[in-house]
């Protein structure tokens, strides 16, 4: 991978690249950065420090008209709709490579705006985006049509068409990557993007558009208007000529969506949202010491705000204390608060204050419920100046706690003890969550009668968060309906057209 190869290596070289850092917080429209037509903005706070640090545009309906009438003439104009799918490949291609040059740039972006530790940028977020646009140019030339079987007086094939402007919402957990996960299929079929990033993170959203521009993408294709969700967020899902809603959030904004499209002109919606997603630990796994360390990795990651967070922990009785115990001193070894800028440090700040106070009201209705509190519960020693949460473990927990049935979105885990296959089973399946599970277990029968019995788009065995661009990924039930990743990704940003051609005589 052609990743930049001059990353600061300690906490200082961090700070000085971000001293010389200009952030960009205007809309990216028609190719050229543009204020808000109403000249209002609202100030980005970083979470770790509690310290405004840049001016963002507060998009409104006026603001994204105007994006989104330059990505419907750019789609009409057919420069890059109608381009050869060669050409596009090759600017996507070179598209990814330009991401890569600027890791340091999109991971000063993503850690001042959300809090989280450089070295997921550096090591994951960044390389993981890069792969994704990679993977997508790729498919470009893969799409096909089809010739139906037809009576003899008649051709008949099917054309797969891009669906015009695709409006991209996208939430602050991972503000790169799931950009690049809405905005690198819509692309790759040939659509116009706007994209509305979250606004507590504003920032890479327009370093992402101007180097589309850069690596050949013709202006207006990729555009981006910032802004507050129930302002810029609603009139762009409101809006008539935006042909596809591709949505990643919470479940009641994705509900929205779908009233949106039918308020208006009945766009396509795809939806991911949250999750809760169980992991189960038979008693005859492989190893304990891994399923721990990947447990705890699985709620403590990215401060917990993950959407397939390992938040219910199913362990069968028998080994239940254990690993309780093993969880307690590996989680204390593995993640510490400390400085985003810190390439050392594993476990950063929440989003903002107010997620952070959202999450230590979770912890004590965990106690209020009666569940244990085994590790943590509070904020971290010394870190009064931002968002932080230390890791936390409820031990003694039942499924009908809120504790086990809501998603925290923080770093909450809660333990949930079960007897027989069947048990764990029937409390995995008891959520209005499915967006992944895990089952760690010897015994290939059981994995796979419980990977078929689990009602989760995604499902590990003996492992956790392991997949590639090839996985599908995206809920059942209330966990949405959509798939991103996968080449049935970018199929979900085209639409058929079936075309008749009647065969006269001579
Ligand atoms: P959110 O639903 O509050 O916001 C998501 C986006 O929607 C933001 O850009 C926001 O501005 C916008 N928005 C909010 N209200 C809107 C409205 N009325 N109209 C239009 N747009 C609106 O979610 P969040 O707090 O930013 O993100 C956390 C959620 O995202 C969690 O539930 C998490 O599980 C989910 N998530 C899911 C996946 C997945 O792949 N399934 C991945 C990452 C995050």
């Amino acid at each position: 991978m052609s990743l930049s190869p001059d990353l600061p290596v300690d906490t200082e070289g961090w700070r000085e690249r971000a001293a010389r850092l200009c952030p960009e917080g205007r809309h990216f429209i028609d190719g050229d950065f543009a204020a808000s037509a109403d000249g209002a903005t609202f100030e980005d706070i970083n979470p770790a420090t509690d310290e405004a640090f840049a001016t963002i545009a507060r998009g409104t309906a006026t603001d994204v008209d105007r994006a989104v009438a330059s990505a419907r003439a750019a789609f009409r104009a057919g420069h890059w709709s109608r381009m050869a799918p060669r050409e596009r490949m090759d600017i996507l291609s070179r598209y990814a490579e330009l991401i890569a040059a600027h890791t340091d740039d999109f991971a000063l972006l993503d850690v001042l705006d959300t809090g989280k530790p450089v070295r997921n940028m550096t090591d994951e977020d960044v390389p993981a985006s890069v792969t994704c646009f990679r993977y997508f140019a790729e498919t470009i030339d893969k799409i096909e049509g089809a010739v139906t079987n037809t009576a003899s007086d008649a051709f008949h094939y099917i054309l797969r068409e891009p669906l015009g402007v695709v409006g991209c919402i996208v939430p602050w957990n991972y503000p790169l990557m799931m950009a690049a996960w809405k905005v690198a299929p819509a692309l790759a079929a040939g659509n116009s993007v706007v994209l509305k990033p979250a606004e507590q993170s504003p920032l890479s959203a327009g370093l992402m558009a101007q180097l589309f521009v850069e690596a050949g993408g013709p202006p207006g294709v990729f555009n981006v208007v910032q802004g507050y969700g129930a302002e810029a967020g609603e009139a762009l899902a409101l809006h008539p000529d935006v042909a596809k809603i591709a949505f990643t959030g919470s479940v009641e904004v994705g509900k929205r969506m779908m009233i949106y499209a039918g308020q208006s002109n009945m766009k396509r919606v795809t939806t991911e949202c949250g999750g809760k997603t169980p992991q189960i630990l038979m008693a005859d796994l492989d190893d304990l010491d891994t399923a721990v360390d990947y447990a705890v990795n699985g709620i403590f990651a990215n401060q917990g705000q993950v959407c397939n967070a390992g938040s219910r922990l199913l362990v069968q009785r028998g080994i239940a204390d254990d690993f309780v115990a093993r969880f307690g001193q590996r989680a204390a070894a593995l993640y510490a608060p400390g400085d985003p800028l810190d390439p050392a440090t594993t476990l950063g700040s929440l989003i903002d204050r107010r997620q952070q106070s959202r999450v230590l009201d979770y912890i004590d209705i965990g106690r209020r419920e009666g569940a244990q509190l085994m590790l943590g519960g509070s904020t971290p020693e010394g870190f009064d100046h931002g968002a932080y949460v230390e890791p936390t473990l409820f031990a003694g927990v039942a499924n009908d706690m809120r504790i086990a049935r809501e998603e925290i979105f923080g770093p909450v885990a809660a333990v949930i003890a079960f007897d027989t296959p069947e048990e764990a089973v029937a409390i995995a399946n008891d959520s209005i969550y499915g967006l992944a599970a895990s089952i760690w277990t010897k015994n290939v029968n059981t994995a796979h009668r419980m990977a078929r019995d689990i009602e989760a788009g995604v499902v590990w065995i003996n492992c956790f968060d392991h997949g590639d661009m090839t996985q599908p990924w995206g809920g059942y039930k209330q966990s949405g309906n959509g798939r991103d990743k996968c080449f049935e990704s970018i199929l979900a940003h085209t639409q058929t057209k079936s075309v008749w051609l009647h065969l006269g005589q001579g």
